[in-house]
């Protein structure tokens, strides 16, 4: 499989233009897409598959936010905020197969907001407003930093070191009303006998994963109204198991449902409540082994 950056100085340059949110939305969830489908076809020649034609992706500096000449300076232009996580299994550009100057990334453990956080959000919303469109938040499936809340969640007394230790507990204790919500939506949806299940750890950090990633954005969007932004804020969460950004475990039907993808920011709790039930009904609705492979952790 041969995969070739093809750059014509003759080719007309044709600056990246995203009109407003829902082209931003686009070019992300088809940039997810373009990622998914480049592993896969890795994946399949890795086990045998034929080559297939090369993959010719043509390149233009000026596209790609990098500078035409040498000495030249691009004006910083993102068209997106993403608050990710800082798993290194999930760099963002990557993730959105997006370049230089498309994306104003925020990282932090779990993909929670603190203030330095929030800071360079309101920097951004502020300086960058003319290319802004639309604000991410990222989460993962099998995220770390929800482990750690859920352990806690379930055995306090075991994790003395993350309550004794103020800036770990201070990311595990923003994850907790994720993670009690899940718990609550799980109980629901399931049964009470659920928290008896062997898998119901693993059903509650996938259930809290993107329940986490809906709190980030509920906060994003109250704080952006308060501010006076109009940005839209929207999130999803990575699977490992699909390579796919979606708001719902599993994978999304053809044709492709990008509001699946990336979906609004709760408005209100309510809002918030339902969507976390939403989660576990979907989860608890997965065929035994398609969940099995989407909660191990
Ligand atoms: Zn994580």
């Amino acid at each position: 499989m041969d995969v070739i950056y093809r750059y014509d100085p003759y080719s007309p340059i044709i600056p990246k233009q995203v009109s407003d949110a829902a082209a931003a939305v686009d070019l992300l969830v088809d940039g997810n897409q373009r990622f998914a489908d480049m592993v896969r076809t890795m994946q399949m020649r890795t086990m045998g598959a034929d080559a297939g034609e090369p993959l010719v992706i043509p390149v233009c500096p000026v596209t790609l936010g990098l500078p035409l000449y040498e000495g030249a300076v691009p004006s910083q232009a993102p068209f997106a905020v993403v608050l990710g996580c800082s798993d290194a299994r999930v760099p963002t550009e990557t993730v959105f197969d997006q370049w230089f100057n498309d994306l104003f990334v925020l990282r932090i453990a779990g993909n929670v907001l603190g203030s330095e956080c929030l800071g360079s959000l309101h920097y951004a919303v502020k300086h960058l407003a003319d290319s802004l469109k639309v604000v991410v938040v990222l989460g993962h499936t099998t995220c770390g930093a929800v482990q750690a809340a859920v352990d806690t969640y379930l055995a306090p007394a075991n994790f003395s070191d993350i309550a004794y230790t103020y800036a770990l507990r201070s990311l595990v204790d923003q994850i907790q009303i994720a993670v009690r919500g899940s718990a609550q939506a799980l109980k629901e949806a399931g049964g009470a006998d659920i928290a008896n299940d062997p898998e119901y750890r693993s059903l509650l950090v996938s259930t809290a994963v993107y329940v986490n990633a809906a709190v980030s954005a509920l906060e994003l969007r109250r704080e952006l109204r308060l501010r006076g932004s109009r940005q839209p804020v929207v999130f999803g969460v990575y699977q490992f198991e699909t390579l796919m950004v979606e708001s719902l475990p599993g994978k999304s039907e053809e044709p492709i449902d990008k509001s699946q993808r990336l979906r609004r920011a709760p408005a209100t709790p309510d809002d918030l409540v339902a969507y976390a039930a939403e989660v576990a009904t979907a989860l608890l609705a997965m065929p035994l082994d398609e969940r099995r492979s989407a909660t191990i952790s």
